[in-house]
Formats: C-alpha cells, structure tokens, sequence
C-alpha cells in the first residue's frame, strides 16, 4: 500500500513544497518522513518528531460511530498516536498544540472515482488529442493538489494511461509533489475500447488475454482493476481478471451503468459497481436483479457501488447558476493556457438535467439490498472540478437523496479504506492509523456543505492547509 516510504531529503524539495504552499498555512509544516525520521520544516515546531495536537473540536471519526465532543487528536510523525477527549487525554507538553474549538475534525475525505488526467473539459476526446504529453508533470499534479485543498487526502483513480498515473502516485507518495494518497487503477479492461479511448483502456480478447493483461496491470503498480462495458465480455474474461486481482488482494471495479453489465459483474465476481445508470422511465433495478445482488450479498461477501450522482444530481441547477464554473479554484494548478482552453469549452456546457426519482429510487433499492455505498464524484469530468467535486456529492446524498449526513461521512472515510482492503492502516481516526485529518468549520451533520471549504488538512502528518 501507499506510504510515505520516501524520505524528504534535503532542502530543494523542503522549499519546493514550502513554495507550492505559500500563504495557505495556518500552522507549522510538518513533513514527514520514514518512522523515526520526521522532519520538520518550520523552526516554530519545536520538538522535531511532528508532535501535534488538534484540542477542542468535535471528533468523528469515520467508523460510523457518532461524534465526541470536546476531542483531543495526537499525532506524531504521519500517524494518528492516540484519540480522546479533554477529560480523558492530557496533551504532552512538547506537542503543537492546536485548537479546533468550534470546529469539527474528521478523517480525512477518500474520493473513490477521479480522473486525474481530467481537469472538467468538456470534450474528452480533444483533451487527449491535445494534452496526452501533458497530464504528468501538468494536469495531474494540478488537479491532485486540487483534491487535498479541498479534503481528499485519498483518492482513486479509476482510467488514466498507466505510465502517467503510477509516476504520480509514486511522486505523491514520496513528497515531491503535494497529493492524496493514489490508489490507481491504469488503463480499464475492456472487451474492444473505441480508437479514441485505447491510450486510456485495454482490450482483451479471452480468459487468458484478460488474465495476463490483468496480472501486467498488477505488476505495473495497479491498485485496483477496472473494468468497463462488462456487457460486451464474456463472464470467463471478468472471472479471468477478478481471479488474478483476488489473488493478489486486489479489488475489482466495474462500471454498473446497465443492468447487463451489472449481472455479468455479479457473476465474475466483481467487488464493485460505479455509476447509476437512470433513464426518467426505466422502473428501477428489476427484481431478479436485485435477487441477484442479494444472492452474493448473503454469500458473505461486501458488494461496494459508487454512485457518482452528485454531478448529474446538479445538471439542471448548473443550468442557470454558472457562476461556480469561473471559480479560479476550478483552475489552481493548471498553466494559463489550459485553463483557458477548459474556461472556453464550458461556455457550451449545458448539462441535462437527471432523472432525480429514478436515481434516488435505485440507491434506496441498493442500500435496501444491502449494498454499501461509496462516495465517489468522476471528478475532472465536464464542468466536474477536484476542488469543489467532493462536498457537491456530498451534499447530493444528503440534500437529494436523504442520505443520513453521517453515513454519508462514513461512505466518504472508513468504508472506502475497508472497500480497498486498507482499513488497518488508514480511514478512520484511530490509534497507529494514518494521519489524515481535515477540520471545518462548524458541524457538517447539520449542515454538510462546511466541507466545502476545510479550515485545516493533514496528509500522512503533513498539514498542507
Ligand atoms: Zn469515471
């Protein structure tokens, strides 16, 4: 899995950072690196071992449990050391001390469906005509720093060329250049991709061809597989491919935009769906459908979706309030040029409006059967910004669809760790687990849109806001 594994050596990359950071600090920055080798790169901390405390604050912490108030969080190096309370906890005298007092303090938010070589240009294929050279050392470090100024401090990718997106999940990974966490899926296993889309997806042509692209995947860094159109493989090829993946302790994504694609995943043993396929008149999931998800539900084994509803979910508002799309935020990162060019392809940006019943009738269906639901946002998508794509699908689940805030919460912390097999290490604020922490301001269970804009974000330790 993902670490800090690098160590931050030397000033350039200290300044680098410092740099990249100018003005946004509201504390000490504390780099991280291997265990017992934590740099500091402020003189105001004075320990040296990144000894910090956030004190005050409304905890939760990403389990599902309900929150606690009056929290004490210690964090040393790019771990979560201990959690309590003011009554229980005594902070050390040698740690930073930080309020968080009318605040409250979450694990840090795990974006389950990005594209980082996407920067919400309307015309897919154009953008990789145009800029395939450019997503390494341009669009993805702009867009990946985008994603934990607002509070993703994990996210998956889930369709980018491999090349591009291992270097910038190593990049991330070893601090040279500010991040979340990468989990990376590469190009999607597909049966026959169309010609626009072969840089980013992978035909495969039978069981064997789909066993051996999967495990070249595997070996080439892949966090994760994705596969696409299931409906056009066979089920030997979707076995082939969660055979290999399973092996290795990897999961399997699928998109689950039919009801075809989502039976031949269930039968190849997919671990989950992306997407809500809703026309304004398709009924919702059919019963054999849904006997099917509750078949390999009670075989003991999780079934994961992401939705990804939240830009669809605002299609019809986007319509006439535009002003979000000129958000320079939007554009942080990206050269001038590139932006423009994203900037120009939205003024013809005209989103339609979704189905609003039919998507929030199958999520009912699906969490009825039992499914557990992931926050996830397709971010870097038309008009689908990294900065803003998170607490819009958020606030989508609980202020369209009912979703209760903290479920949601829990879909967009702990669960996803869990739906990557990662929950030992990271998703939840809890002793000897990775310190990725966001504060905001206010309560986000009464009013989730406080994670819009996040007082305070740590990754692996590191506080970069
Ligand atoms: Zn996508």
């Amino acid at each position: 899995m993902p670490s800090i594994g690098a160590t931050l050596t030397g000033l350039v990359l200290t300044r680098r950072v410092v740099a990249l950071l100018a003005g946004t600090l509201a504390a000490p920055l504390v780099l991280s690196g291997q265990a017992g080798d934590a740099r500091v790169a402020s003189s105001s901390t004075p320990s040296g071992q990144g000894l910090v405390a956030l004190v005050g604050g409304t905890l939760i912490d990403g389990s599902g449990a309900p929150p606690v108030s009056n929290s004490v969080v210690l964090v040393r190096g790019d771990r979560i050391q201990r959690v309590g309370s003011v009554d229980t906890l005594a902070v050390p005298d040698d740690y930073v001390r930080i309020s968080t007092e009318g605040m409250t303090v979450l694990p840090g938010l795990w974006d389950m469906h990005v594209h980082l070589l996407y920067a919400g240009h309307t015309n897919i294929q154009y953008w990789h005509r145009t800029y395939t050279d450019r997503f390494e050392r341009e669009t993805m470090p702009a867009t990946a720093l985008q994603l934990l100024r607002a509070g993703v401090t994990s996210a998956r990718d889930l369709g980018a060329p491999p090349a591009a997106v291992f270097a910038t999940k190593r990049r991330t990974a070893a601090g040279e250049i500010l991040g979340p966490t990468i989990y990376a899926a590469g190009p999607q296993l597909t049966h026959e991709p169309p010609d626009w889309a072969r840089f980013y997806r992978r035909g495969v042509s039978g069981a064997a061809e789909a066993r051996a692209a999967a495990r070249a995947l595997l070996d080439a860094g892949a966090d994760v597989l994705k596969i696409t159109d299931a409906e056009s493989m066979t089920v030997e090829e979707v076995r082939a491919i969660t055979a290999e993946a399973h092996a290795r302790g990897r999961r399997v994504a699928a998109h689950g935009r039919t009801n075809a694609e989502i039976m031949i995943g269930l039968e190849g043993d997919v671990d989950e769906f992306q997407h809500i396929g809703a026309a304004a008149d398709d009924g919702g999931y059919p019963p054999a459908l849904l006997a099917a998800i509750r078949a390999r539900i009670d075989s003991g084994r999780p079934l994961y979706w992401t939705p990804t509803v939240g830009l669809p979910l605002r299609g019809e508002y986007l319509q006439g309030n535009r002003e979000s799309l000129d958000d320079p935020e939007n554009y942080a990162g990206l050269p001038a040029l590139i932006a423009d060019d994203v900037k120009t392809s939205l003024a013809a940006f005209s989103p339609r409006p979704a189905p609003v019943d039919t998507i929030r009738r199958k999520v009912s269906q699906l969490r009825d059967a039992g499914v557990r639901l992931l926050v996830g946002t397709d971010a870097g998508l038309a008009g689908n910004f990294h900065r803003h794509a998170m607490w819009q699908e958020m606030d989508a689940w609980v202020n369209v669809l009912g979703i209760d805030p903290l479920a949601t919460i829990h879909a967009a912390t702990g669960l996803p760790a869990s739906a990557l097999g990662v929950e030992r290490d990271a998703g939840t604020l809890a002793e000897g687990k990775s310190a990725d922490i966001v504060v905001v301001p206010g309560d986000p269970l009464r009013h989730i849109s406080v994670l819009r804009d996040p007082a305070m974000v740590f990754t692996r330790g590191m506080q970069v806001k």
